[in-house]
């Protein structure tokens, strides 16, 4: 029997004509190079021109790189495709801010139109790859990343943590490089949650809420900040380390529950908040998010202020049925591949039977745990065959549908309250 014919793909990254933006092939038509693949390794050519002197003049400003080798906005979004499953418009304003953003810190000095930070702040669901599409963006660039949690952020003086100590978790991430965490990306979630309680400014203190916000501020725009090494209180004897903020992304997220009825207010329609077509009210409310704006950040409870200073703005749909199926199996590090791996290093091919990949999707959407679910029911199906079959001489392990709703079974899941 003939050899089935291959599907064509990029010899050097190995994805298929779907995942890239085009596939070159070469001239004997057997091989072929995606898009991205040439830019990289033009990249490599550029580099190695200009660390071997031989001209290749490039724009390269403060921060010692060039707009050559800064990804361009359609390259970030296959990048993120790669690791983030749908989200496509946060994934192209996400794109374009960033290759904005790094294109601001190429300006020379004495330009006379300054470039304004590209701040971004995503909106949507929790467990829909808010901090996923963060992370993949800082491990593109491969700039120090944090994640701080706004929820712990108080007001100096209060107890919690001081607003500067998520500049100590970023120098930290760039292993105290200050120039290297001068052009870092922090990941702050949990932005919702440090809303005004109420519409009016308050007059009593709100340490928690709007005091973050106005503490926030001057790290948001721009400013020579005193960070504590050591991070905290406890030191009080440390040396403070100055850090601009100046060319820091601030990427925030939230959940912003509610939100939608304050787009719906603003448009001036309701969302069919009484139908008792579920499916009919999860679109409608989908619909309105699409049109987040700035003032129903205000509405919310965020300051003026901050929303200034977060100008790119952009939302995150919830995940559906097939949307978490994709994530089991389809990001680079695809829960299922992980596995995968792990077997693979014992010796032992994983495979999962597609009925068993619904049945995991299926019960992620019974128990309400989204995304975040799939990993823990993949874990306790996987967790007696990782226990035992390292210890047998077995190569091969199929997971089929009956032997993971056992397993699913056995682990008592409970419906999630959200
Ligand atoms: P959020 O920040 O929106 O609350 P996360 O980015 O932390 O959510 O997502 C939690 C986990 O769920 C991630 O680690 C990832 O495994 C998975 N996940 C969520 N959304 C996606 C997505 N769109 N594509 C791929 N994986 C996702």
């Amino acid at each position: 029997m003939p050899k089935a014919k291959e599907t064509p793909h990029c010899s050097y990254c190995g994805r298929n004509a779907s995942q890239v933006e085009a596939l070159i092939p070469s001239p004997d038509q057997k091989s072929y190079i995606c898009t991205d693949c040439v830019n990289a390794i033009h990249d490599m050519i550029l580099n190695y021109h200009e660390e071997n002197g031989n001209g290749h003049k490039k724009q390269s400003g403060s921060i010692g790189m060039s707009l050559d080798r800064i990804p361009k906005p359609a390259a970030i979004k296959s990048f993120l495709d790669q690791y983030v499953i749908g989200q496509d418009e946060a994934k192209k304003y996400l794109s374009v801010a960033v290759y904005n953003h790094y294109k601001r810190l190429l300006q020379p000095d004495d330009d006379d139109v300054d470039i304004e930070k590209s701040n971004i702040i995503l909106v949507g669901p929790t467990g829909t790859g808010k901090t996923l599409l963060a992370k993949t963006i800082a491990r593109l660039l491969d700039v120090p990343f944090t994640i701080v949690d706004a929820t712990v952020l108080t007001q100096a003086g209060y107890v919690g943590e001081d607003i500067e100590s998520l500049l100590t978790r970023l120098l930290q991430a760039a292993d105290y490089d200050v120039d290297r965490a001068q052009r870092g990306i922090v990941f702050i979630d949990e932005i919702d949650k440090i809303a005004r309680k109420g519409d009016n400014p308050s007059i009593t203190r709100d340490v928690s809420g709007e005091g973050v916000q106005q503490g926030l501020l001057k790290l948001l725009e721009g400013s020579i900040v005193n960070v504590p090494p050591q991070g905290g209180r406890k030191h009080p004897e440390q040396r403070m380390i100055p850090v601009d903020t100046k060319n820091i992304l601030f990427i925030c997220g939230g959940a912003f529950d509610g939100i939608e009825q304050k787009v719906a207010h603003r448009m001036n329609s309701h969302v069919v908040g009484y139908s008792t077509d579920s499916k009919r009210r999860r679109l409608d409310t989908k619909d309105f998010m699409r049109y987040v704006a700035p003032q129903d950040l205000k509405s919310f409870g965020l300051i003026p202020e901050i929303i200034g200073r977060l100008p790119i703005l952009t939302h995150l749909e919830p995940l559906d049925r097939n949307a978490l199926r994709r994530v089991l199996t389809e990001p680079k590090n695809a829960i299922t591949r992980q596995y995968k791996k792990l077997f693979e290093m014992d010796g032992i091919d994983l495979s999962f039977d597609e009925d068993a990949l619904d049945l995991i999707v299926d019960k992620a959407i019974e128990y309400k745990l989204g995304a975040r679910g799939l990993r823990s029911i993949v874990e306790s199906i996987m967790v007696d065959a990782m226990y035992e079959l390292p210890s047998e001489s077995v190569k091969e392990f199929k997971v089929i549908r009956d032997y993971a709703l056992h397993k699913i079974e056995d682990a008592h899941f409970e419906v999630a309250d959200n």
